[in-house]
């Protein structure tokens, strides 16, 4: 359970952004080497800016994990937040500068809604060996279960070695908290439609027959990214009439009709490199979150990068993450006093360690 968010001074939002920035880049100088900033890719540039390391949240938690840097402010979500903590040696500790930065898709597959769902299924599929596999965007606690269950970790770079390796194992995967990513994966892995179940929270065995679920390889939970599934079918057509000429780039967590017209999809960090590594004069539309898409046109003046949809799709509770936010633990740090801690207890840490080891097993 999360503390509630302490109301912090409002002198940290009303004095002027630039006067924010200025306080923030003192005390980073201040606390030196004994700070590590890390930011996902999907902060907002104020932000950003102050990033020693950035990429997705694995990425980032293993990057961490690696150097010795008593303090930790992770730029993310608390699940990431979560990861850096599980991950770090004992005498790291991690701060997360809102506590109310979450993630929707994370908070729609809570553990005991895994566990009844796990129990329903052991009893409408008997005799069949399931094995559940997360996806990284989930709490420490649905993470021990899969631990414990045999299962693994996965991101949306590896998401295909790890069904596959799941399947090497078990007669079914039982995937979640993002259906999108399951289902994309699933398909580009080959699977028919009918070997393919979304289990609906809430219903009776998901909403599915015995028979589905006896025929079922993937069952899918219903959860899913409020920002990824803001780009539709239309956004690809409209974009390609407009610009014959422009390549279409999303991420796995868009649903199945956005990413099967695409011309290719893949992680945050497969986006950047393919973006990158295009020539001179690329056209690419992108669908993934906006603060990625605005510094990718900044950085590619040179080429002509737009957001696949017309509105702006923002994670908002990335976007929590305010320079106020980052100044107020920095401020607190330098006074000796550690604010908002992320600490996940042995316990749950052991069983998550074993689905995220899993993973890193996997080639
Ligand atoms: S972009 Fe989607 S999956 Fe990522 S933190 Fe925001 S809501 Fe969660």
């Amino acid at each position: 359970m999360t503390n509630p968010q302490t109301e912090i001074n409002e002198k940290y939002f009303s004095a002027p952004e630039d006067e924010i920035i200025a306080r923030i880049t003192k005390r980073r100088g201040e606390l030196g080497d004994r700070l590590l900033i890390l930011c996902h890719h999907y902060q907002q540039e104020a932000v950003f800016r102050f990033a020693d390391l950035t990429g997705d949240s694995l990425k980032l938690a293993r990057l961490a994990a690696e150097r010795d840097n008593p303090f930790i402010i992770f730029c993310g979500v608390h699940l990431m937040a979560e990861g850096a903590d599980m991950l770090s040696g004992p005498k790291q500790q991690v701060i997360l500068p809102d506590l109310r930065a979450g993630c929707p898709m994370a908070d729609m597959a809570t553990v005991e809604q895994i566990e009844e769902a796990w129990n329903d299924l052991a009893a409408a599929a008997p005799g069949t060996k399931v094995i559940p596999v997360t996806y990284v965007n989930s709490s420490a606690a649905v993470k021990n279960f899969v631990g414990r269950h045999g299962g693994s970790v996965c991101t949306s770079s590896n998401a295909r070695q790890v069904l596959e390796w799941a399947f090497a194992r078990g007669d079914k995967v039982f995937f979640f908290p993002d259906e999108h990513l399951g289902r994309n994966t699933s398909v580009a892995m080959g699977l028919d439609n009918d070997e393919i179940v979304l289990w609906k929270r809430g219903e009776e065995n998901g909403g599915n027959s015995a028979e589905a679920l006896k025929n079922a390889k993937s069952i899918l939970w219903d959860g899913y990214c409020t920002v990824h599934m803001q780009f539709q079918p239309e956004h690809v057509e409209q974009w390609r009439e407009k610009d014959p000429g422009i390549k279409i780039i999303v991420h796995p967590e868009c649903r199945h009709e956005v990413v099967g017209i695409s011309d290719a999809d893949g992680s945050t960090e497969r986006i950047i490199n393919t973006v990158t590594d295009s020539p001179t004069g690329s056209h690419w539309a992108v669908g993934t979150e906006i603060n990625l898409v605005k510094r990718l046109a900044d950085r590619f003046p040179d080429k002509e990068i737009h957001s696949l949809s017309p509105f702006q799709c923002l994670c908002s509770t990335m976007y929590r993450i305010k320079p106020g936010y980052l100044l107020w633990v920095m401020d607190n740090l330098a006074q000796g006093r550690v604010v908002n801690r992320i600490t996940v207890d042995e316990d749950t840490a052991k069983g998550a360690r074993m689905a995220l080891e899993r993973m890193l097993g996997i080639k």
